[in-house]
């Protein structure tokens, strides 16, 4: 892997400042998606070494509180500069560990950096309040104080945004936090720690675990010292998460999965919702949360946009995300592929037709043809799992009670997708949808301004926005006597 500044490639953890091998010497490979190429044979820790990660979080967190805001907010800055100027070597290294078009990975990265950009505006802003008591010789104050250290465990889908979407509001707030990245894509975690040093981050502030997911996880949930702990990953690990916190009352922020609705109406402008659903399903070859997963259609407009949705799709150019042509690349691992193998072949037993694609790519290894699957129905799998591939499955409705029904009838609740050109319509639906965010007339919802998450089975607390500080923070009243 060819980088400007090859001292962004690292293969060792992070741990109070140092740059460390596992106790043992243990080590895993990172591979190339695309190639099978082995990257970079990365430290593989355990829970020794996660030991003396939260013992150094504990006390760099308590200098670190003390700094003003002002002061956090340099530091953070000085990151995000490093970030921006570093992007281009960011997003070749990301394109090489998870698969992405290159074009995608500098969009993550520059998503990634607007995370510590905004949090390192919000670091200045963080304010209690003052108000009256029901007595009158007495007062109320609210003060903010930082949760503590904090712990993420991040997916390998967002290597770098997952990180700084928890990282920058944490380090905004006070906290130090410790981070345990996907062991797929761990090489752009250790990247951004190594600019955060540049940066100024004091030693401890941000560490970087890499290795053996069950063991780091574990001592992490289970110390005392570790007071919060945000998760993006599935709702099957994060509910062991939430388990594994249960016995020191952990604060938690949960991101998990999601199988998004997307609701196009007969009056909606099918040019616009093609597009929309290209952008919402095929990005990152459908290895998102808040991937379209259902695509629902009204029956006046269904025929046409399934025709419209296969020619745009027949066309992705599917390859290695390095050639600036590619628009898809592979699928993370063989897993991944068997998964998406498996959702077509229930399918298409049950009634669905594939109208393209529906198999591998011929370039062979973890790439996949973009699917487009007609008469999709409620009793086959697409319906009810996360499909995380490039497989957008087309299901039919009748009129806006049965959308509401069809689109409701899932036990996630992450983000929704609606296309009408009725205004009345558009508030009722989107009032009506059980779940966090909803795209009206748009397929791209994610920015550092908005606060994003979910409700049911996809998890609580936000991230990003003005709320998006608050999981890092504690309120403390102090009542006053006059
Ligand atoms: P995905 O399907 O996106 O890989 P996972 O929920 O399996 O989602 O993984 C998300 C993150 O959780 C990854 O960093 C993974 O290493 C980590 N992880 C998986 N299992 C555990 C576990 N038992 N304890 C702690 N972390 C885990």
């Amino acid at each position: 892997m060819k980088l400007a500044d090859s001292g962004l490639l690292k293969n060792r953890a992070f741990i109070d400042g140092a740059w460390v091998a596992a106790d043992d010497g243990a080590t895993f490979p990172v591979t190339d998606p695309a190639t099978g190429e082995v990257l970079a044979n990365v430290a593989s820790l355990g829970v020794a070494e996660t030991r003396r990660a939260i013992a150094a979080a504990e006390t760099a967190q308590r200098k670190w509180q003390s700094k003003s805001g002002k002061e956090r907010a340099n530091i953070l800055r000085a990151w995000y500069d490093a970030i921006i100027a570093n992007l281009e070597d960011l997003a070749i290294l990301m394109t090489h560990e998870q698969g992405k078009p290159l074009a995608e990975s500098r969009g993550e990265i520059q998503y990634a950096a607007s995370f510590v950009e905004w949090f390192a505006e919000e670091a200045k802003r963080i304010t209690g309040d003052v108000s009256h008591h029901p007595q009158a010789d007495k007062r109320i104050i609210v003060l903010k104080q930082p949760v503590g250290v904090c712990a993420a465990i991040t997916p390998w889908n967002f290597p770098a945004a997952m990180i700084t979407r928890k990282v920058a509001p944490a380090l905004a707030a006070g906290c130090s936090i410790i981070v345990k990245p996907a062991s797929q894509t761990p090489l752009s975690a250790l990247a951004l720690a190594a600019l955060a040093e540049r940066a100024g981050v004091p030693h401890g502030v941000i560490q970087v675990l890499t290795g053996n997911a069950r063991m780091i996880g574990g001592e992490l949930t289970a110390s005392p010292v570790v007071r919060k702990l945000s998760f993006t990953g599935s709702t099957e690990i994060g509910r062991t998460l939430m388990e594994q916190s249960a016995p020191t009352i952990k604060r938690l922020s949960l991101e998990l999965g999601g199988n998004a609705p997307f609701i196009v109406f007969d009056d909606a402008d099918l040019h616009n919702a093609v597009e929309g659903a290209v952008a919402a399903k095929y990005r990152n070859s459908g290895q998102t949360c808040v991937c379209a997963n259902r695509i629902l259609v009204q029956d006046g407009i269904y025929d046409a946009f399934v025709d419209a949705l296969a020619a745009r799709v027949s066309k992705l150019q599917v390859g290695n995300g390095l050639d600036p042509q590619t628009v898809q690349g592979p699928l993370i691992d063989e897993a991944a592929v068997a998964k998406v193998e498996e959702l077509i072949a229930d399918a298409t037993a049950l009634g669905a037709r594939v109208v393209t694609g529906g198999k591998p790519h011929a370039l062979g290894g973890t790439f996949y043809q973009p699917t487009v699957l007609a008469n999709a129905s409620a009793h086959m799998r697409v319906a009810r799992e996360e499909i995380f591939g490039p497989v957008a499955p087309v299901f039919r409705f009748h009129d806006e009670a049965d959308a509401i029904t069809q689109a409701n009838d899932t036990e996630f609740g992450l983000a929704a997708y609606l296309y009408t050109r009725d205004i009345s319509r558009s508030w009722r639906i989107a009032e009506a949808l059980e779940c966090g965010m909803v795209g009206l007339n748009t397929g791209l919802i994610s920015n550092e301004v908005a606060p994003f998450g979910g409700i049911k089975h996809s998890g609580f607390g936000r991230e990003g926005s003005r709320y998006g500080i608050d999981e890092y923070l504690e309120l403390k009243y102090i009542c006053t006597q006059l």
